[in-house]
C-alpha cells in the first residue's frame, strides 16, 4: 500500500478563530446528514421539522445551516464560539481532515491560509486523520456531494 503524505501525522490545534464557521469560497455551507439534523434538533429540544424551518435552508435539495445575513457566518456562532458544540454537525467535527483538503498542495496553501490551527499544536496521528476522513466521506456520500 502506498504511503500517504500525512502518514506521520499532521500538526493541528484549533485556535478558536471561528474561520471554519464562516462561508468562504469552497468552504461554503455546513451540510447536514440525517444524523446531524436529528442530533441538533434534539440538542435544541425542538421538533425536527421546526428545526429545519428555523435554522436550515436547502441547496439542490440538500439541507444546510442558515447563515446570518450579510455576515456569511453560521447562525450558531456566538462570540466566536459554537453554541451547539456538543451536537455540532459532522462537517464541523471532521474539519480540517476533509477528503478535498488532504492533498499536500491544498493543505499547505488553501487550508493553512484559511485556518490558523494548521501547523500548530501536537501531531494529530494518522489513524485519527483516517477516521475523520472516512466519517466525512461517508457523510458526503449520504448527501450525494
Ligand atoms: S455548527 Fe458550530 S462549529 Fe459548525 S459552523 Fe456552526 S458555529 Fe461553527
Amino acid at each position: 500500500m502506498s504511503q500517504k503524505w500525512w502518514q506521520k501525522g499532521l500538526r493541528f490545534q484549533c485556535q478558536g478563530s471561528g474561520n471554519c464557521c464562516l462561508s468562504r469560497g469552497e468552504y461554503g455551507f455546513v451540510y447536514l446528514s440525517k444524523g446531524d439534523k436529528k442530533a441538533l434538533a434534539k440538542h435544541l429540544d425542538m421538533d425536527e421539522i421546526d428545526f429545519l424551518k428555523k435554522y436550515c435552508d436547502q441547496s439542490d435539495g440538500i439541507h444546510h445551516l442558515k447563515e446570518r445575513a450579510e455576515q456569511d457566518e453560521c447562525m450558531f456562532l456566538k462570540e466566536n464560539k459554537c453554541s451547539v458544540y456538543s451536537a455540532r454537525p459532522t462537517q464541523c467535527r471532521t474539519w480540517p481532515f476533509w477528503p478535498e483538503n488532504m492533498n499536500a498542495k491544498s493543505w499547505k496553501k488553501d487550508v493553512k491560509t484559511f485556518c490558523p490551527g494548521v501547523g500548530r499544536g501536537p501531531h494529530v496521528p494518522a489513524h485519527k486523520i483516517e477516521m475523520d476522513l472516512t466519517t466525512q466521506a461517508l457523510c458526503d456520500k449520504e448527501l450525494g456531494l
